[in-house]
């Protein structure tokens, strides 16, 4: 019998997937637990208008999966889940619905715990805080991080600096050139610490307003969306989609660093092959963007919260990038496998003392 998701939950070693249905609020959504073997299962949930309940499910799934990786390679004792609630979070969102998905939530009995992802917001996540106490990115006034998005900008600015040295021989960004994409609330925090760090910045965003707020704030030279990667700079900072190195942009760039903050860089795994044998430095994006993901999960280590413990552990993500620069080169591979490596080896390792009697 064909069984596309049990064999994918057995290819990709997933604990489970639990469908979720409340008829009186229109609740239809999905909770995938992919590994606890570090502890719960976190990540975000996201309210999106699926074509299908199959896409819906692989959704959920492929960024549960993702979530392990980040977790265990940022140094995060936490697993890797994600739950996606099906619908139009402009038309359908209601705080019933939100309110009925943190009763399933609550009833996992800590397995999962949530967080605010694509079409969900920090103030849905106090909703849903309201039915169940597994929740994470929350409103400061809740005991949360609040704004997460400086912590994220911070840590690919520290893989930035990581990827320089290996260049460089210096972590030192002054005077390096960086074409930046996207100035939204990761990009444009950013910019002010290249700025800051003495860079030389020329930007690009496909909304008018947030160009003209870098021009008039920092004075940086601003292009079109398309130009961006013809630019002659050192280093190409995507702070906006995913798939930006592709066939396309691959024969563009003339950089020798690839660091941002976008999720999912590489359009296929093979163009992460590619700029390795084009020598340029790759900071993998769930690594370079693990920032924030530190910062909000500081709440779950003893003593509660602490914003300058929070942020150390964040500017660790330099010394994480070096690491994986060492693997690669000692196991000849690319980066992107690297920091695949150090993720497992981290799981393996913790797996193997909770088997002490
Ligand atoms: P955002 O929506 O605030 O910013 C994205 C910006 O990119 C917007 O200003 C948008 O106008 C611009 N943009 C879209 N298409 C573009 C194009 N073709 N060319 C140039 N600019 C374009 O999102 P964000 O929270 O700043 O996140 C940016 C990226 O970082 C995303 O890929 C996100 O998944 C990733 N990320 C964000 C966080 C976080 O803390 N917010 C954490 C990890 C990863």
């Amino acid at each position: 019998m064909d069984a596309p998701i049990l064999d994918y939950l057995r290819k990709y070693r997933f604990k489970k997937v639990q469908l979720v249905n409340d008829s009186a609020t229109g609740l239809r959504a999905v909770i995938a637990i992919h590994s606890t073997a570090l502890g719960p299962a976190t990540g975000g949930l996201r309210m999106w208008t699926y074509e299908s309940e199959e896409a819906a499910i692989f959704d959920a799934l492929r960024l549960a999966r993702g979530m392990t990786y980040k977790y265990a390679a940022a140094g995060v004792n936490l697993g890797g889940g994600k739950a996606v609630i099906i619908g139009d979070p402009a038309t359908e969102k209601s705080e019933a619905l939100l309110r009925a998905m943190g009763r399933f939530i609550d009833q996992l009995g800590g397995e999962y715990i949530t967080g605010e992802d694509v079409g969900t917001t920090l103030a849905d996540m106090e909703v849903i805080y309201g039915e169940t106490d597994h929740v994470v990115t929350l409103p400061e006034h809740c005991g949360g991080a609040g704004d997460i998005s400086p912590a994220t900008a911070l840590g690919t600015i520290e893989a930035m600096r990581a990827c320089a040295e290996r260049v460089w021989g210096s972590p030192d960004l002054r005077g390096r050139t960086v074409a930046l994409q996207g100035l939204g609330v990761v990009g444009s925090k950013a910019l002010g610490l290249l700025i800051e760090a003495g860079a030389v910045v020329v930007a690009t965003d496909i909304d008018p307003a947030k160009t003209q707020w870098a021009k008039d704030t920092y004075g940086v030279e601003i292009v079109g969306p398309e130009s961006i990667y013809a630019c002659n700079v050192d280093i190409f900072a995507p702070y906006a989609l995913g798939g930006v190195i592709n066939d396309d942009t691959l024969e563009q760039l003339q950089v020798k660093i690839v660091a941002g903050a976008a999720n999912n860089v590489l359009a296929e795994e093979r163009h992460g092959d590619e700029l390795e044998r084009r020598g340029i430095v790759y900071a993998v994006d769930y690594v370079a963007n693990s920032g924030g993901t530190i910062y909000d999960t500081d709440r779950f280590r003893k003593g509660g919260f602490q914003p300058e413990r929070a942020l150390a552990k964040v500017r660790e993500i330099y010394g994480r990038t070096h690491e994986i620069f060492a693997i690669a080169e000692r196991e000849a591979i690319p980066c992107y496998q690297a920091a695949d490596r150090l993720a497992e080896a981290r799981i393996e390792a913790l797996t193997a003392v909770k088997l002490i009697g």
